[in-house]
């Protein structure tokens, strides 16, 4: 009985099977380890001044012809040889999610193989470099899985991709995402890691201790999502109920504002209502104990603190949902100013590269 011969597949757009290009001597086919085609225009993997694939592209006659192209096998998977063919090809860069059918079950792993295999064939140059910077960058990975990528970015250089790595890694325990890529950095780049995060720490507790201070709460006073008074009596005017006015009583506080037809910043004294208070301090104290960014827009806080604020006064009521949508909104510009203002006050992530 004969041995049934292995199918070989096409792989997908861009590398899917063209007949027009058929005998062109400008393209080539590489074969991966689980037998699916890839057919490549060869200067886009010549970039590299020792690409591997220049001297098997310009070498000997190849062992094997497909539809008059040459083909080479590689050891690598399809799911490798697409992203790495992804990084040398110009357009949009991979998201390193694999396939649209299939995910891999770990994709820093997946990254790793990617570029040991780039390494692998000298693909390694500043172009390429470039590509892997810009494709991280955009990968959802960073988000999640920062000391590793962090690592990724130290191994092969990436200094934006190491500072974009360890300000997601303010959020995350150290020892959450702990895997194989943490042998192939020193304990100076670990450091290094460290002495940031402590840095950052330090800038949010010495802000929210100004905070605590009363004497400069660094508030933007820009569709801030209550009414901004330095006069209860109006309050009440506008038919704001005796607890809301009450809740405003009990916070008489410094505001930096920011006033349009001003030009420029200023410090004032407004009334501040509780609730508004006690998200801020909600804030602080997970920008202090998680040191999570996100607890500007965490949604829980927001919602607690706009339902406090609502549930006793018609006029605040009636604006309900809206308040809460303003509040989102007017916490996702705050986050962005006190990022920023932590950022001018944090030394840069001293890298040893
Ligand atoms: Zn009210």
């Amino acid at each position: 009985m004969a041995t049934p011969v292995p199918e070989i597949q096409n792989a997908k757009f861009p590398f899917h099977d063209d007949p027009s290009n058929n005998g062109d001597q400008d393209f080539a086919v590489l074969r991966s380890s689980d037998l699916c085609d890839f057919l490549v225009y060869k200067p886009f993997l010549c970039f590299a001044k020792d690409s591997f694939f220049r001297g098997l592209f310009s070498g000997a006659q190849a062992l094997e012809y497909k539809n008059g192209l040459p083909v080479a096998r590689l050891e690598e998977k399809s799911d490798v040889i697409r992203d790495l063919l992804l990084l040398c090809y110009p357009g949009k860069a991979p998201t390193f999610e694999a396939t649209e059918l299939e995910r891999p079950a770990d994709p820093v792993k997946h990254i790793v193989n990617v570029l040991r295999t780039a390494e692998k064939y000298c693909l390694m140059s500043e172009e390429l470099s470039g590509r892997v910077d810009e494709a991280l960058m955009a990968s959802p990975v960073i988000e999640w899985a920062p000391y590793r990528v962090y690592a990724i970015g130290v191994r092969y250089r990436l200094k934006s991709v190491c500072l974009r790595a360890a300000k997601n890694s303010l959020a995350e325990a150290l020892h959450s995402d702990w895997a194989d890529e943490m042998n192939e950095i020193t304990a100076m780049d670990l450091l290094a890691l460290q002495s940031y995060q402590n840095e950052v720490k330090m800038t949010v507790r010495r802000f929210y201790e100004t905070v605590q201070n009363g004497d400069s709460y660094w508030i933007d006073a820009r569709d801030l999502p209550f009414t901004l008074t330095t006069n209860l009596h109006s309050l009440e005017a506008k038919g704001h109920s005796k607890e809301c006015i009450q809740s405003f009583l009990r916070c008489d506080v410094k505001i930096f504002a920011h006033e349009d037809d001003s030009g420029g910043p200023y410090i004032a004294h407004y009334h501040i209502p509780t609730w508004f208070d006690d998200y801020i301090n909600g804030v602080a104290t997970l920008c202090e104990t998680r040191m999570d960014w996100k607890a500007f827009t965490n949604s829980k806080l927001i919602s607690t603190a706009v339902n406090c604020g609502t549930k006793n006064c018609p006029t605040c009521l009636s604006d309900g949902s809206s308040a809460a949508l303003k509040m989102a909104a007017w916490a996702a510009c705050f986050h962005d100013i006190i990022q920023s203002y932590s950022e001018s006050k944090v030394p840069q992530l001293k890298l040893t590269f």
